[in-house]
């Protein structure tokens, strides 16, 4: 059942704030392309409020509310979000699969990592407390050397609309753990619970301008964020050409960037597999939500002996699944997002079907919804390494093939990417699986499944998929700066 989209303001310096020049962006609901709401859209000079607010709350009190405070003191904050956030779980899941299409189950699932990440980096907030001074061994007794762990300072997190408040959540929760404060951006095509996350901070009593929430266009919004002298860092998780533009205006400032961006990830399926659970990984990998994920693997590679008959039981499995309104009882597959991305990937699959390429099943509008961003789930074969829907990120339903005869051959059509986020690998041989994920160029590697995240766990690519790591220790570590103190404990005169 459909909810309204509540009706909300920018979330600067504890406080709802009317956009500086009043202006709002429609909110379309990608079901049914009726406008259900509107966020508002901030530019530069909200942006400078934004900052200046997350500035005096980084500084505010000597940095004792804080930067400085106890990292246990922060952890309750994120403990009062991560409990308001489980409390109002079914409402925001409903926000987020109006806002953007997901199915309501895998919002549903989204919003429980939500909270389950503000926790586990409030765990990290007091681990802090006892692990802020580390000694390390110099070769002179006459010197003695700490290193001292601080808080970045005030850190930009441009987020985009796959995962609305989760990968804002990767950056949030971290961020506050560390003592930083923040400004986020999230992708103007599906901010609705970004916007709410800001009525939790309200909520919890969040001391002011800690967390400031900025919603609108990424040239109006975003770029000022990036370019912003008084941001210390930015988080930026979104495509390969807009992460190049943040990394352009932060390096005019010399500013540290921490960039997740597209990838174009291989599957490879080995013929001593389970062909049913296979299949199903698979399907899993390249259409879970709606298959707009960064690490989806798009790319299958099947070994020749076992193609015909995997092929044969992935398009029925692929035409069994329910494409629907999200909101639908037992809905798998929704609206890719918004009509811009609705009309590039249906441009994608046209252009490889006049490549010469096989479209085995879907690549066209499911019949029975008549609106709608509907795209049937899409599987594509006779597929050249030359093509576009090889080399390029789709980041919706479609998923290509290629088959191989040999490890050797499947390693190389693997790494034949501009793109090295993920990869996953299917064989009863561990030890192949093994030696597969060292051959891969990828930052993730996933054996005999594909997608599977945990908060534990550090996420990120390599090539033009980006730089940095988050969740994990390793998304902490992202706003904590490393400051050397060496002392001259000696009582020799100089
Ligand atoms: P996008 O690059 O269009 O937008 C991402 C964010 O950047 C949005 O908030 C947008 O408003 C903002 N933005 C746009 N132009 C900007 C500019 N000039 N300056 C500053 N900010 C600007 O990406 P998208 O379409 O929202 O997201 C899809 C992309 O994100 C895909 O390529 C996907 O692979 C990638 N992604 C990567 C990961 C990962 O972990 N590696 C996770 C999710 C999504």
């Amino acid at each position: 059942m459909a909810i309204p989209i509540p009706h909300r303001q920018l979330f600067i310096d504890g406080d709802w704030k009317e956009p500086a020049k009043g202006k709002r962006i429609p909110v379309i609901n990608p079901a049914n392309e009726t406008v259900i709401g509107d966020i508002p859209a901030a530019t530069a000079e909200d942006v400078d409020l934004a900052v200046a607010a997350a500035r005096r709350a980084f500084y505010r009190n000597g940095g004792r509310e804080w930067a400085r405070a106890s990292g246990a003191d922060r952890a309750k904050y994120l403990r009062s979000i991560a409990l308001k956030i489980k409390d109002r779980t079914s409402e925001l899941a409903k926000l987020e699969a109006l806002d953007s299409g997901k199915p309501l189950d895998e919002t549903s699932w989204d919003l429980e990592d939500v909270a389950s990440c503000f926790e586990y980096y409030a765990d990290l907030a007091e681990s802090l407390d006892g692990k802020k001074r580390t000694p390390i061994s110099v070769p002179l007794q006459t010197f003695k050397s700490y290193v001292l762990k601080e808080p970045i300072g005030v850190v930009g997190l441009i987020t985009p609309w796959n995962y609305p408040l989760l990968i804002a959540t990767w950056k949030v929760a971290p961020a506050l753990a560390a003592g930083c404060t923040a400004v986020l951006k999230p992708s103007e095509l599906a901010s609705v619970t970004c916007l709410e996350l800001a009525a939790v901070c309200k909520e919890v009593g969040l001391p002011p301008g800690v967390l400031n929430i900025v919603t609108g266009l990424g040239p109006e919004a975003g770029a000022p964020l990036s370019s912003h002298p008084l941001v210390d860092k930015i988080s930026f998780t979104g495509s390969t050409e807009t992460g190049k533009r943040i990394m352009t205006a932060a390096a005019q400032l010399t500013k540290p960037v921490s960039l997740e961006l597209g990838g174009k990830s291989p599957l490879l399926v080995f013929e001593d597999v389970d062909i049913e659970k296979a299949v199903e990984w698979a399907v899993f990998g390249c259409f879970w939500t709606n298959g707009q994920i960064c690490s989806a693997t798009s790319r299958l590679l099947l070994q020749e002996s076992i193609a015909k008959v995997f092929l044969e039981r992935l398009v029925a499995w692929v035409k069994n699944i329910k494409v629907s309104d999200p909101l639908e009882e037992g809905c798998r597959l929704g609206p890719v997002v918004s009509e811009g991305q609705y009309v590039k990937i249906n441009k994608l699959i046209s252009t490889a079907r006049s490549e010469g390429a096989t479209i085995l099943c879907g690549g066209g509008r499911p019949t029975h919804l008549e609106n709608g961003y509907f795209i049937e789930p899409t599987v594509i074969t006779d597929v050249s390494t030359a093509m576009q829907i090889w080399k390029e990120e789709v980041f919706g339903p479609v998923l290509c093939v290629k088959t191989f005869r040999t490890e050797e051959e499947a390693i190389e059509l693997a790494n034949d990417s501009q793109y090295g986020l993920a990869g996953a690998v299917i064989s009863k041989d561990i030890e192949r699986c093994n030696r597969i994920t060292e051959e891969i160029q990828a930052g993730i590697m996933w054996i005999n499944c594909s997608q599977p995240c945990f908060c534990q766990t550090p996420w990120g690519g390599t090539k033009r998929s980006g730089f940095g790591r988050e969740l994990g220790q390793w998304g902490f570590d992202n706003y904590l700066s490393v400051k050397q103190v060496t002392e001259y404990v000696s009582d020799d005169q100089w």
